[in-house]
């Protein structure tokens, strides 16, 4: 096989892996891995704000729940001065019934807070469960796809690596001048500077090759430009 025969392979070769390239660089499980970590962290923020809540509202149900002792205490103090026969004068007795029933209010107040205050931790509490489930859920979900995406991106890796370890072997088999010279062009024909002898024509601009040219390709080492568009030919079959 002659050198630009090589040098076709190569370019072939170079395209390849270029779409490989990028074909990894678009690869859908990087956007949906992005998007699983933001809700994964989400969800952690969703258990940490669900816990800090609920431990202010159980502070807060204990804090009710002294409160309802106390006041009951303190009635049950102001009760038993009020029923034990020894306060005799009528206004002490009145100042005394008139605190009773401010006692009185203020638990079943209290008490009532207390209730609310029980009811939202215990919503806290299923809030909470929730938000852990969410999180452990979309944790799991997340690791298997990190596993799966970094076994579908090892097969692109590998594939490039592939392709590099052949594309470096023709490119050391290739002479320098002619590595320069196909380099160079790279760029001006996309990555096709190398054009196949199709039929008649050059497989980059589809115009046809005049026979004198033709017969230069017999010579599989011959260097043959296309008078159209410059691209270096290679014979056909090759
Ligand atoms: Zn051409």
């Amino acid at each position: 096989m002659g050198e630009i025969a090589d040098l076709y392979r190569l370019q072939q070769l170079e395209l390849n892996i270029d779409s490989v390239r990028r074909e990894l660089k678009g690869l859908p499980v990087y956007g949906q891995f992005k998007k699983l970590q933001n809700e994964v962290a989400d969800n952690r923020e969703a258990v940490s704000r669900a816990e800090s809540k609920l431990a202010e509202q159980r502070k807060r149900s204990r804090r009710l729940e002294m409160e309802v002792e106390r006041i009951h205490q303190e009635s049950k103090a102001v009760q038993a001065r009020l029923y034990s026969g020894t306060v005799k004068s009528a206004k002490e007795l009145e100042q005394m019934e008139n605190k009773n029933k401010a006692l009185l209010r203020e638990k079943s107040k209290t008490e009532e807070d207390l209730l609310l205050a029980m009811e939202a931790v215990e919503e806290l509490e299923k809030t909470l469960a929730e938000a852990r489930g969410n999180l452990e859920i979309n944790s799991h979900r997340l690791s298997d796809m990190q596993r799966q995406g970094n076994r579908e991106i090892k097969n692109y890796k590998d594939r490039i690596a592939e392709l590099q370890a052949e594309i470096d072997g023709l490119r050391s088999r290739v002479s320098p001048s002619l590595l320069a010279e196909y380099d160079a062009m790279r760029t001006r024909f996309h990555g096709r500077p190398v054009a196949r002898l199709e039929g008649e024509n050059c497989s980059g601009c589809r115009v046809s090759i005049s026979s004198n040219l033709r017969n230069r390709l017999c010579n599989p080492s011959a260097l043959v430009h296309c008078e159209n568009c410059g691209r270096l030919l290679v014979p056909q079959g090759s």
